[in-house]
Protein backbone atom coordinates (compact mmCIF):
# COMPACT_ATOMS: atom_id res chain seq x y z
CA UNK A 1 0.00 0.00 0.00
CA UNK A 2 1.44 3.26 -1.23
CA UNK A 3 1.65 6.20 1.11
CA UNK A 4 -1.76 7.84 -0.52
CA UNK A 5 -3.94 5.36 0.21
CA UNK A 6 -3.52 3.51 -3.48
CA UNK A 7 -2.30 0.09 -3.97
CA UNK A 8 1.02 0.18 -5.60
CA UNK A 9 1.86 -2.92 -7.56
CA UNK A 10 6.06 -2.33 -8.41
CA UNK A 11 6.85 -5.22 -7.16
CA UNK A 12 5.79 -9.25 -6.60
CA UNK A 13 6.70 -11.99 -4.43
CA UNK A 14 7.89 -15.41 -5.27
CA UNK A 15 10.02 -18.34 -4.15
CA UNK A 16 13.92 -18.52 -5.67
CA UNK A 17 12.77 -21.86 -6.50
CA UNK A 18 10.25 -21.05 -8.41
CA UNK A 19 12.53 -18.51 -10.18
CA UNK A 20 14.66 -21.57 -11.34
CA UNK A 21 12.22 -24.46 -11.95
CA UNK A 22 11.30 -21.24 -14.76
CA UNK A 23 14.11 -21.41 -16.30
CA UNK A 24 15.04 -25.15 -16.28
CA UNK A 25 11.59 -25.45 -18.06
CA UNK A 26 12.87 -22.37 -20.78
CA UNK A 27 16.73 -23.92 -20.79
CA UNK A 28 16.49 -28.00 -21.13
CA UNK A 29 19.69 -29.53 -22.36
CA UNK A 30 18.69 -32.83 -24.25
CA UNK A 31 21.37 -36.08 -24.90
CA UNK A 32 19.68 -37.52 -27.77
CA UNK A 33 20.42 -41.45 -27.76
CA UNK A 34 18.97 -42.56 -31.00
CA UNK A 35 19.48 -45.88 -31.75
CA UNK A 36 17.11 -47.12 -34.50
CA UNK A 37 14.54 -45.58 -37.48
CA UNK A 38 13.10 -43.16 -34.25
CA UNK A 39 16.11 -41.06 -34.63
CA UNK A 40 15.38 -40.21 -37.61
CA UNK A 41 12.50 -37.97 -36.24
CA UNK A 42 14.06 -36.87 -33.63
CA UNK A 43 16.75 -35.59 -35.94
CA UNK A 44 13.62 -34.26 -38.17
CA UNK A 45 12.79 -32.32 -35.04
CA UNK A 46 15.61 -30.64 -34.59
CA UNK A 47 15.54 -28.84 -37.55
CA UNK A 48 14.69 -25.52 -38.85
CA UNK A 49 10.87 -26.59 -40.17
CA UNK A 50 10.07 -27.18 -36.52
CA UNK A 51 12.78 -25.04 -34.82
CA UNK A 52 13.49 -26.76 -31.20
CA UNK A 53 15.13 -23.64 -30.25
CA UNK A 54 11.71 -22.02 -29.69
CA UNK A 55 11.26 -24.01 -26.55
CA UNK A 56 14.75 -22.98 -25.54
CA UNK A 57 15.97 -26.45 -25.89
CA UNK A 58 17.94 -26.83 -29.08
CA UNK A 59 21.75 -27.40 -27.82
CA UNK A 60 22.17 -30.99 -27.64
CA UNK A 61 24.61 -32.01 -25.59
CA UNK A 62 25.91 -35.57 -26.15
CA UNK A 63 27.69 -35.46 -22.20
CA UNK A 64 25.23 -36.76 -19.66
CA UNK A 65 27.11 -34.77 -17.37
CA UNK A 66 25.97 -31.90 -18.84
CA UNK A 67 22.74 -32.82 -19.76
CA UNK A 68 19.16 -32.79 -17.64
CA UNK A 69 16.87 -34.54 -20.55
CA UNK A 70 17.88 -38.26 -21.79
CA UNK A 71 15.62 -38.81 -25.32
CA UNK A 72 15.56 -42.00 -25.97
CA UNK A 73 14.46 -42.95 -29.57
CA UNK A 74 14.75 -46.31 -31.09
CA UNK A 75 15.10 -50.37 -29.91
CA UNK A 76 17.36 -50.91 -26.69
CA UNK A 77 19.01 -54.33 -26.65
CA UNK A 78 19.33 -56.00 -22.98
CA UNK A 79 23.71 -55.61 -23.86
CA UNK A 80 22.76 -52.33 -24.73
CA UNK A 81 21.15 -50.92 -21.53
CA UNK A 82 23.71 -50.92 -19.07
CA UNK A 83 25.41 -48.30 -21.47
CA UNK A 84 21.61 -46.31 -21.35
CA UNK A 85 21.68 -46.72 -17.56
CA UNK A 86 24.94 -45.65 -17.06
CA UNK A 87 24.32 -42.80 -18.86
CA UNK A 88 21.34 -41.94 -16.88
CA UNK A 89 23.41 -41.98 -13.81
CA UNK A 90 26.00 -39.99 -15.05
CA UNK A 91 23.21 -37.05 -15.01
CA UNK A 92 23.06 -34.44 -12.33
CA UNK A 93 19.74 -33.95 -10.76
CA UNK A 94 16.88 -32.37 -11.20
CA UNK A 95 16.85 -34.86 -14.68
CA UNK A 96 14.14 -35.83 -17.17
CA UNK A 97 13.75 -38.88 -19.43
CA UNK A 98 11.83 -38.94 -22.82
CA UNK A 99 10.90 -42.04 -24.12
CA UNK A 100 10.38 -42.04 -28.29
CA UNK A 101 8.60 -44.80 -29.86
CA UNK A 102 6.91 -47.62 -29.71
CA UNK A 103 9.74 -49.57 -29.96
CA UNK A 104 11.92 -47.33 -26.67
CA UNK A 105 8.43 -47.68 -24.49
CA UNK A 106 7.38 -51.52 -25.14
CA UNK A 107 9.94 -52.87 -27.10
CA UNK A 108 7.06 -52.40 -30.31
CA UNK A 109 6.87 -55.30 -32.73
CA UNK A 110 9.54 -56.77 -31.60
CA UNK A 111 8.60 -58.88 -28.88
CA UNK A 112 11.78 -60.68 -28.21
CA UNK A 113 14.24 -62.06 -25.68
CA UNK A 114 17.20 -59.30 -26.74
CA UNK A 115 15.21 -56.39 -26.64
CA UNK A 116 13.92 -54.83 -24.22
CA UNK A 117 10.42 -54.30 -23.78
CA UNK A 118 10.40 -51.01 -22.36
CA UNK A 119 12.74 -48.77 -20.71
CA UNK A 120 10.51 -47.93 -18.06
CA UNK A 121 11.98 -50.92 -16.34
CA UNK A 122 15.09 -49.97 -15.59
CA UNK A 123 15.24 -45.80 -15.60
CA UNK A 124 12.26 -43.94 -14.99
CA UNK A 125 9.98 -42.14 -17.64
CA UNK A 126 8.82 -38.55 -17.75
CA UNK A 127 7.30 -38.36 -21.00
CA UNK A 128 6.01 -41.40 -23.36
CA UNK A 129 5.86 -40.59 -27.30
CA UNK A 130 3.60 -43.27 -28.81
CA UNK A 131 3.93 -44.11 -32.42
CA UNK A 132 6.10 -45.99 -35.16
CA UNK A 133 7.36 -43.45 -35.95
CA UNK A 134 6.39 -40.78 -33.97
CA UNK A 135 5.77 -37.78 -35.96
CA UNK A 136 8.08 -34.30 -35.37
CA UNK A 137 5.02 -32.70 -33.85
CA UNK A 138 4.35 -35.67 -31.10
CA UNK A 139 8.00 -34.97 -30.24
CA UNK A 140 7.41 -31.32 -29.68
CA UNK A 141 4.34 -32.13 -27.34
CA UNK A 142 6.15 -34.13 -25.38
CA UNK A 143 8.91 -31.81 -25.02
CA UNK A 144 6.42 -29.11 -24.12
CA UNK A 145 5.05 -31.79 -21.07
CA UNK A 146 8.77 -31.99 -19.65
CA UNK A 147 9.16 -28.07 -19.80
CA UNK A 148 5.54 -28.11 -17.74
CA UNK A 149 7.18 -30.74 -15.15
CA UNK A 150 10.41 -28.51 -15.35
CA UNK A 151 8.28 -25.72 -14.15
CA UNK A 152 6.44 -27.29 -11.91
CA UNK A 153 9.70 -29.13 -10.11
CA UNK A 154 8.08 -32.80 -11.24
CA UNK A 155 10.50 -35.63 -11.43
CA UNK A 156 9.58 -39.29 -12.32
CA UNK A 157 13.54 -39.81 -11.01
CA UNK A 158 12.46 -39.09 -7.71
CA UNK A 159 9.91 -41.39 -6.86
CA UNK A 160 11.32 -44.10 -9.19
CA UNK A 161 14.51 -44.17 -6.82
CA UNK A 162 12.57 -44.52 -3.55
CA UNK A 163 10.06 -47.34 -5.06
CA UNK A 164 13.58 -49.03 -5.95
CA UNK A 165 15.10 -48.88 -2.48
CA UNK A 166 11.49 -49.49 -0.75
CA UNK A 167 11.48 -53.02 -3.28
CA UNK A 168 14.90 -54.07 -2.40
S1 LIG B 1 9.06 -47.53 -32.97
FE1 LIG B 1 9.10 -47.99 -35.20
S2 LIG B 1 10.29 -46.31 -36.07
FE2 LIG B 1 10.74 -46.35 -33.87
S3 LIG B 1 12.57 -47.63 -33.63
FE3 LIG B 1 10.77 -48.94 -33.39
S4 LIG B 1 10.41 -49.80 -35.45
FE4 LIG B 1 11.73 -47.98 -35.69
Amino acid sequence: MGLSGQKSFDFATTRLDSIINYCRGASLWPMPFGVACCAIEMMASYMPKYDSSRFGAEVLKFSPRQSDLLIVSGRISLKMMPVLTRIWEQMPEPKWCMSMGACASSGGVFDTYALVQGIDQFIPVDAYIPGCPPRPEAFIDALMMIQEKARNGIQRSRDFTSAAGAGA
